[in-house]
């Protein structure tokens, strides 16, 4: 699989060739606010190596996904999401067709804030 899908527009995005709002950037991982938000926080990470879906995930992809995760709450209450119990977050990986992705390039939605949401 090719580092960079010239058709993809996440791709596109860390490229810079698409303008987006940067919440993060390393060597392996990027983050920027979802278009379209369903929460007051909603951004998405999605790793900068084109990598269709979670479905295509190999033990390669242990370390950048592991601390995916572990980034994801840091920026979570960096972006403004209130802390744990009483605030949070919800993380959402949607895969495939059946899971309703629409976009293909691997991203873990981050959503939080004060309730009530746009949607979710
Ligand atoms: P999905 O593939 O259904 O998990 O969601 C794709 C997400 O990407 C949607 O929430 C869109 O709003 C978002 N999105 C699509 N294009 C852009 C863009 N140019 N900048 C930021 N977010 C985008
Ligand atoms: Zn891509």
């Amino acid at each position: 699989m090719s580092v960079h899908d010239p058709n993809c527009i996440f791709c596109k995005i860390i490229a810079g060739q698409i303008p987006s709002r940067k919440v993060y950037e390393d060597d392996e991982l990027f983050a920027f606010h979802d278009i379209d938000p369903w929460a007051p926080v909603h951004f998405l990470i999605i790793p900068k190596r084109h990598i269709a879906s979670m479905s295509h995930l190999t033990t390669a992809d242990e370390g950048w996904m592991g601390r995916l995760m572990v980034l994801a709450p840091r920026l979570a209450l960096e972006q403004g999401c209130n802390p744990y119990p009483e605030g949070g977050f919800r993380m959402v990986c949607n895969t495939g067709a059946e899971g309703r992705q629409e976009v293909q390039h691997l991203h873990w939605h981050v959503m939080g804030g004060p309730r009530p949401w746009a949607r979710g």
